[in-house]
């Protein structure tokens, strides 16, 4: 693994670590050259998955995509590269679980929303509004209804 930083060839590991709810393998490594400590994730491949759009048409799961789409609905948003990773490795892991050949699109919009609500309340309603079109209107206005509701009692949500 080549240091980031100074390119060095050789890094040790020095913590690895299972991510839980993640299908992933989270490992501190440090340059042997320079001292600079990174993170690398080993995850399992994805086995090949048919996204199903909303139209019929097919299309294999693409995590460039999905990975794009977030930064898109995080853009200024106080959200690291590292949470945008981690909410697609929730997702892959999700997916895995269904040990399906194909998934509908809806589905996949359905996990990121439920990942980006906890995150962030911005990056959600703009997520939500790129997906509106795999949902109703009526479940877009009440995820809207429910955010404001939020605003109005900070201190009432559980
Ligand atoms: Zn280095």
């Amino acid at each position: 693994m080549r240091c980031p930083r100074c390119s060095h060839q050789n890094t040790k590991v020095v913590d690895s670590r299972a991510v839980q709810e993640e299908s992933a393998i989270r490992r501190r490594r440090e340059c042997l050259s320079c001292d600079y400590r990174f993170t690398t994730y080993e995850y399992v491949e994805m086995p090949p998955i048919m996204v199903v759009k909303r139209s019929g048409d097919q299309e294999p799961y693409d995590r460039g995509k999905l990975v794009q789409s977030l930064q898109i609905a995080c853009k200024k948003r106080p959200i690291v590269q590292e949470t945008i990773e981690s909410i697609v490795r929730k997702i892959e892991y999700e997916l895995n679980q269904l040990a399906e050949e194909s998934v509908e699109s809806a589905k996949i919009g359905k996990l990121v929303m439920d990942a980006l609500r906890e995150v962030d309340d911005v990056a959600y309603v703009r997520f939500s509004s790129v997906y509106r079109q795999f949902t109703d209107l009526e479940h877009f206005k009440e995820a809207l209804r429910m955010i404001e509701s939020e605003r109005k009692n900070p201190h009432d949500s559980s």
